[in-house]
C-alpha cells in the first residue's frame, strides 16, 4: 500500500510520512494511565487523540497492533524518580491495598474510555504482570555496561550515550516549569540525569509491592515498564509511540535511552505527543486534587461524546483550554448535528463518485497531521452537498469509524434535563448570594444557602471553573 499518512514527529520535529518497519503493518504503543486515581478529562484528551490516531491508521488501510501498559507500580510523584509513590499515596488516601486501588481505577479508566468511544488497545498489560521481563532487561543493561549498582539500586548510566536529549536540548528543558520541581538529590546517581531501573533501597519502608531480584527485594522504576512491555508485544522495532507532551521528558527520553542501549539499534522512529488540556489555573493534573472527570460531566448532564467532539474540534498539537461555555456550545452543535443526520433518508443508491470525492477529502484531513477539525468540516460540507441522503449516510457511517461520535446512532437519552426557568433563576440568585457571603467570610450563611438548595434537590459544587449545579434525580 502507498504510505501517505503523516504527522508531526517529535523526534525529528517535522511533519513526516510514516513508513512502517513492515509494509502495511503498524506497531503502536501508548503510555497507559497510572491507576492511583480517576483519569481527569486532560488525560482523556490524550487517550481520545491516540484513539483517533489508531482508527485513522486503520481507516487508511494499515493493520494496526496497539499496546498499552497500566502503571500499577513504580511511578513516583516526580517523574525524575523522587517524591512519593503514587500508588501508595492512593492506597493510603482510601485505606485500601495497592492492588485494590489498581483494580478499582483500572476499571474506572476503561469505563471512561467506553463512555468516550475509545477502543481498548489490542494488548493491555499491567506493569506488575511483567516483573521477570523487567529483570531480564535490566540484567542485559548491566551486562552491556549501560547500568550500574549504587546504594542497592540499579541505575541507567546516561553518560554512556552519545545523545541523551533526543527530543529537546538540556537548555530547553531547563525552561520547562515543573520538570524538575522536585529538588531532592539522589546521591547514588553518577550523573544528574541517570534514572532508576530497579529500587531495592527506597525510602518507602511500607512499599507494598516487592519482588525478588538478583539485586535484592524491590520493585521496578517507571520508565523500564514501557520499554519492556513495548518490546515484549511489538518486538524489537515499533513504529509509533505516543503519549501526552509531559511524557517527553524524562519518561520517553529514558525509554529511548534504555531500549536502544538494550537492543543495540534504533527502536521507534515516530513519536506523537498530545498537548495538554488546561483549565484557567494551567495544566490539569491529578495531583491538584479537585479535577474534572467524565463522571462529573455526566452528573452535570453532558453526553461524554460532547467532550470527545470538543477535543476533535481542536488540533492535538495545540494546548486546549477547557471551559463550560465552550462545552455548552459544543453540546448544542453536537445535538443539532445528530438531529440533522437522523433526518436523512436512507433511500436510493449511493452515488459512487460523490462517495469517493468526500472520502478522499476526509482521508486527506486525517492523514495530514491528524487534522480532526478539518475532518469535521468535511462532514459539515457533506451535509450541505448536492448529493442524495443515502450517499451522505454511507459517508457519515464511514467517517464515524474514526470520529466515533455515534453520529448515526439515535442520541442516548442522556441529554441535559430540561430545567424549569423559574428554578434556574432562583438557583442562580442563590449562588450569587452564597458567593457574596463567602466573600464576606460569612461561611455560616454560605453553608445555609447550600443546605437550602439541597433541600430543594439542587446540588452545588465548587470547581475551579466556578460553581456548578444539578438537580438530583
Ligand atoms: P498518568 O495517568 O498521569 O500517567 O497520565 C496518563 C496520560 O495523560 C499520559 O499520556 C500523560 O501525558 C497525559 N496527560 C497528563 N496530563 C494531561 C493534560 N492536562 N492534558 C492532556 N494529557 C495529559
Ligand atoms: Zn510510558
Amino acid at each position: 500500500m502507498e504510505n501517505k499518512f503523516k504527522f508531526f514527529n517529535s523526534l525529528t520535529r517535522t511533519v513526516e510520512t510514516v513508513i512502517p518497519h513492515e509494509e502495511g503493518k503498524i506497531g503502536m504503543y501508548t503510555c497507559g494511565p497510572t491507576v492511583y486515581h480517576f483519569a481527569h478529562i486532560g488525560n482523556l484528551r490524550s487517550y481520545i487523540m491516540e484513539d483517533v490516531l489508531e482508527k485513522a491508521l486503520r481507516y487508511v488501510g494499515y493493520d494496526v497492533k496497539r499496546v498499552m501498559n497500566i502503571t500499577d507500580v513504580g511511578h513516583l510523584s516526580s517523574d525524575a524518580d523522587t517524591g512519593e509513590d503514587k500508588m501508595l499515596k492512593g492506597a493510603q488516601r482510601e485505606n485500601k491495598t495497592v492492588m485494590e486501588i489498581a483494580k478499582f481505577y483500572t476499571d474506572a479508566f476503561f469505563a471512561d474510555c467506553a463512555a468516550l468511544n475509545i477502543k481498548t488497545p489490542d494488548v493491555v498489560e499491567p506493569a506488575t504482570n511483567c516483573i521477570p521481563e523487567f529483570i531480564q532487561m535490566i540484567e542485559g543493561l548491566l551486562e552491556n555496561g549501560y547500568a550500574y549498582l549504587a546504594g542497592g539500586n540499579v541505575y541507567f548510566d546516561t553518560s554512556k550515550l552519545s545523545e541523551y536529549f533526543v527530543f529537546s536540548s538540556q537548555a530547553e528543558l531547563d525552561t520547562f516549569v515543573g520538570v524538575r520541581d522536585d529538588v531532592e538529590e539522589d546521591t547514588n546517581k553518577r550523573n544528574k540525569n541517570d534514572f532508576v531501573l530497579w529500587f531495592t533501597k527506597s525510602k518507602f519502608e511500607d512499599q507494598a509491592l516487592k519482588w525478588d531480584s538478583p539485586w535484592g527485594v524491590g520493585y521496578p522504576g517507571w520508565h523500564i515498564e514501557c520499554s519492556c512491555i513495548g518490546i515484549k508485544h511489538l518486538g524489537e522495532y515499533m513504529d509509533i509511540h505516543c503519549g501526552g507532551v509531559d511524557n517527553m521528558f524524562p519518561h520517553h527520553t529514558n525509554e529511548i535511552a534504555q531500549s536502544e542501549s538494550y537492543l543495540g539499534h534504533k527502536w521507534c522512529p515516530y513519536w506523537l505527543h498530545v498537548q495538554h488540556l488546561n483549565d484557567r489555573q494551567g495544566k490539569m493534573s491529578k495531583s491538584k486534587g479537585d479535577f474534572l472527570t467524565v463522571s462529573l460531566l455526566k452528573e452535570k448532564g453532558y453526553n461524554p461524546l460532547v467532550y470527545r467532539m470538543f477535543c476533535l474540534q481542536s488540533h492535538y498539537r495545540k494546548p486546549l483550554e477547557f471551559s463550560y461555555d465552550i462545552l455548552d456550545n459544543t453540546a448544542a452543535a453536537y445535538n443539532k448535528l445528530v438531529k440533522r443526520i437522523a433526518g436523512l433518508q436512507a433511500e436510493g443508491a449511493v452515488d459512487e463518485v460523490a462517495f469517493a470525492e468526500y472520502k478522499n477529502k476526509f482521508e486527506d484531513a486525517i492523514s495530514n497531521d491528524m487534522n480532526t477539525s478539518m475532518a469535521i468540516t468535511v462532514l459539515y460540507d457533506l451535509l450541505k452537498a448536492d448529493t442524495n441522503d443515502a450517499t451522505k449516510l454511507a459517508l457519515i457511517k464511514d467517517f464515524d469509524r474514526v470520529l466515533s461520535l455515534d453520529l448515526t446512532v439515535a442520541p442516548k437519552e442522556e441529554a441535559k434535563p430540561e430545567i424549569d426557568a423559574e428554578l434556574e433563576a432562583y438557583v442562580l440568585a442563590k449562588i450569587e448570594e452564597r458567593k457574596a457571603a463567602k466573600k464576606a467570610k460569612d461561611f455560616a450563611t454560605a453553608d445555609a444557602i447550600r443546605d437550602e438548595l439541597l433541600a430543594k434537590g439542587v446540588v452545588i459544587k465548587d470547581t475551579r471553573e466556578g460553581v456548578v449545579w444539578h438537580v438530583e434525580a
